[in-house]
């Protein structure tokens, strides 16, 4: 019996990682679905490769395209976010990987999880904007939801066999970014290509620039607590530039348990897509002989307001996570695109904070219409937060 995968987001770094592990194993795997938001020339690709039921390209300008090259499969194509969301109510899909990037994942992740569709999630933003919603309804339903987040995969597997012990806390490592040392000073005159080089990490432009904010650690935090169900004063993060600790975790009798790797993201999407079973894998070992010193270092909260800015946002709940989140997209965006400078991005989200004033959200919608006004507000702002 093989696996009917939807993966959601097929055409960047996360999903074509996928698409390498599914690879490894065409006994185990079938892909039933394809998404991507507008590589179509990629997605087109994939699905003449794979054979997917199901394609939908989100940004519908592609659709005719997509549409006349698949023409001769046997294939239905879809376009548009809505036509995705509503794809997740196939009975042919045993798991949904959501690769999608940002806000766009949370309503069809919400809906594989409404419609009892195990997932594998890559996408944080999900957790961080409806993370109460997503983890109530998941419950609800019985629906478990997968880490692919290297640091709550490792997460994951130290709290395998642990049943009812307790925890006394987590450890998120991170491996400080590009940018790790610097002055607030240096970092004023950080360029875009400097901030796109990661030193250990290989992974999409969003994500690389949040790494480099310690953005993506503060995104990682909420994401553990809605994860695990563990309070923020219980999560605990770390610098440990290596990147081969990919977290830990602490119990009550002080015992502390963590996951080891060489820095590849196809090991946390195979154990997603395998778990409970750990299949054989090809991935290059980690030696500890190559790796003489770990270090670790208290991360720089003040050189990086990031990280602060989210425990912050998460504290206060509600709309909070939601506006910063929206309000980290525009500001990442605008400084990929060279319209703002690096240190801007905290000032935006700050901002954002501050003006926009606290509401509970109390459906997806709800949370989408947030999300939405918090943008329209962002962007009549000129350039830079001040
Ligand atoms: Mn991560």
């Amino acid at each position: 019996m093989k696996r009917h995968i939807a993966l959601l987001g097929s055409t960047g770094s996360m999903g074509t990682q996928a698409l390498q592990v599914i690879d490894q194993f065409p006994d185990l795997f079938e892909v039933e679905l394809l998404s991507a938001c507008s590589n179509c020339d990629l997605l087109i690709q994939q699905a003449l490769k794979y054979k997917p039921n199901t394609v939908v390209i989100i940004d519908e300008q592609h659709y005719e395209k997509v549409k006349h090259a698949l023409a001769k499969e046997d294939c239905k194509v879809f376009a548009g976010l809505q036509s995705l969301t509503d794809c997740m109510s196939m009975n042919s899909i045993d798991i949904a990987l959501s690769c999608i990037v940002g806000i766009a994942g949370l309503a069809p992740v919400y809906a594989a999880i409404e419609n009892e569709i195990p997932v594998a999630l890559a996408n944080k933003e999900t957790l961080v904007v409806a993370g109460e919603l997503m983890i109530q309804k998941a419950k609800e339903k019985s629906v478990p939801i997968i880490p692919v987040d290297s640091e709550h995969s490792a997460i994951f597997q130290c709290l395998i066999g642990e049943h009812d012990n307790s925890v006394e806390k987590i450890i998120l490592t991170a491996s400080g970014g590009p940018f790790r040392g610097k002055t607030v000073e240096e970092l004023a005159k950080v360029t875009c290509e400097q901030a796109l080089k990661h030193p250990n990490w290989n992974m999409g432009n969003k994500i690389t620039i949040d790494s480099a904010t310690l953005m993506n650690k503060g995104l990682e935090v909420i994401e553990a607590k809605w994860l695990f169900n563990m309070s923020l004063d219980k999560i605990e993060v770390i610098v440990h530039p290596q990147s081969i600790i990919h977290s830990l975790v602490q119990f009550t009798d002080g015992s502390v348990k963590a996951q080891l790797g060489l820095p590849d993201m196809k090991l946390p999407i195979q154990y997603a897509l395998t778990f409970p079973r750990r299949l054989p894998s090809e991935f290059p070992r980690f030696s500890f002989a190559d790796y003489p010193t770990f270090t670790f270092e208290k991360p720089d909260f003040e050189t990086f307001p990031c990280l602060s800015l989210a425990y912050y946002a998460s504290k206060e709940g509600g709309n909070k996570p939601c506006v910063m989140n929206a309000a980290n997209e525009i500001a990442v965006a605008k400084f990929l695109n060279g319209e703002i400078k690096f240190m801007d991005i905290p000032k935006i989200i700050e901002k954002a904070l501050t003006d926009i004033h606290f509401s509970q959200p109390k459906t997806i919608n709800e949370y989408l219409e947030t999300d939405k006004a918090t943008r329209i507000i962002l962007n009549s702002l000129q350039g830079n937060a001040e």
